[in-house]
């Protein structure tokens, strides 16, 4: 499928952060590997995330994202190449990788019989911030995740959606550097992944966070992360910025074109409109075109009509998504691996709205 004119994807990421500066890389892994017994989860992937970047693990169910960060934030060790954070090696230095990071696992681990404020409580102690500074801490990552008014709620009361955030908050009480999220929003409904993602880029600003995320959603890889990682079965299939990594796929932009009048010669002047790769015929008058370029091709076409005389009764640009990108390096549709892996998190009982 790779041909030699396209681009080694592995190659295409920049090292530039989001407001396009150089920054040096705030972790990194190099060639590492994770075995459970003969089974390879992670089979030698490199990487590096430069100081400001979200960066995001993409890939299915099974793929090794959690595998990766578990080695990253130290609670299991490589069977082989190494992971940089902050600059120091996570296997000699692990104490010193835990003092600048924050880490939200994918289970939600705050204590449901405790209060709000307990559970930051509880963590402040656990990452020895000063006792004359946790109150304040805790004030201020209340206020960033909006759980302020439910300061003294008991966990087990809140929606979902809260629930999480309390988990964000309690990442950060410490005020680490560099954060891990681990799938942030599995099991959210869409609106409140919605007020996730907004909360974690104005964090990322407002705290100067770098920030490593997993997803198995293409919208929030492509709407959060500067650049994204796709992984499948353990490897690195494809690097870059969303962006980068679209235009990496070769013919997928999508017009489709609905001509009042039908005639035959239709299909051959589509065809030689710039940038196309295939037109079909989906009934009479109605056209699908792949093309590397929508735009380009929809300039052309809409000129050629009206040089014709011929009236456009409808015509659509789809863009090509993340999932086109993922049918393109592993052959198979992200989206159905996520219908699979799909489950909502059960309403509480006397859960908040
Ligand atoms: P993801 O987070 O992308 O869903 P994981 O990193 O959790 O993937 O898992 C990657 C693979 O490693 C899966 O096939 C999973 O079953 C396997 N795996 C994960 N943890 C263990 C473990 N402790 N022992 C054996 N196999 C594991
Ligand atoms: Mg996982």
């Amino acid at each position: 499928m790779t041909g030699p004119s396209q681009p080694n994807p592995l190659q295409s990421g920049s090292s530039a952060n989001g407001n396009g500066k150089a920054a040096r890389a705030a972790m990194a892994v190099e060639n590492i590997v994770k075995k459970y017994g003969t089974f390879e989860a992670v089979k030698g992937v490199s990487f590096s995330v430069a100081e400001g970047e979200i960066f995001g693990l993409l890939g299915p169910n099974g793929a090794g994202k959690s595998t990766l960060i578990r080695m990253m934030t130290t609670l299991i060790p490589a069977t082989s190449g190494r992971a940089l954070v902050a600059g120091f090696d996570v296997s000699k230095d692990p104490d010193a990788v835990r003092n600048v990071i924050g880490v939200i696992p994918q289970a939600l681990t705050s204590d449901p019989d405790l209060t709000v404020f307990e559970n930051l409580s509880i963590y402040a102690k656990l990452y020895s911030v000063p006792r004359g500074q946790r109150e304040k801490n805790i004030a201020e990552v209340l206020e960033a995740v909006d759980l302020t008014k439910w300061r003294d709620a008991q966990t087990k009361t809140l929606s979902g959606g809260m629930r999480r955030r309390l988990e964000i908050a309690r990442g950060l009480v410490h005020n680490p550097h560099i954060f891990f999220l681990d799938e942030p929003t599995t099991g959210l409904d869409p609106v409140s992944r919605m007020a996730v993602w907004e909360m974690l880029d104005n964090l990322r600003k407002t705290r100067n966070l770098t920030m490593l995320i997993t997803t198995h959603y293409m919208e929030e890889a492509d709407k959060l992360c500067d650049r994204i990682a796709i992984v499948d079965h353990g490897t690195l299939v494809a690097m870059g910025t969303p962006i980068e990594l679209k235009r990496g796929v070769p013919g997928s932009n999508v017009v489709e074109v609905h001509f009042d009048r039908d005639t035959e010669e239709w299909q051959g002047r589509l065809e030689k409109l710039v940038g196309v790769t295939s037109v079909k015929a989906e009934s009479a008058g109605f056209y699908r075109v792949l093309t590397s370029s929508g735009s380009q091709t929809t300039m052309a076409l809409v000129e050629l009509a009206a040089g014709l005389g011929e009236t456009l009764t409808s015509l659509s640009v789809q863009n090509t998504t993340l999932d086109d990108v993922f049918v393109h390096y592993t052959g198979r549709q992200l989206r159905d691996e996520q219908v699979k892996s799909v489950f909502m998190m059960p309403p509480r009982p006397g859960a908040q709205p």
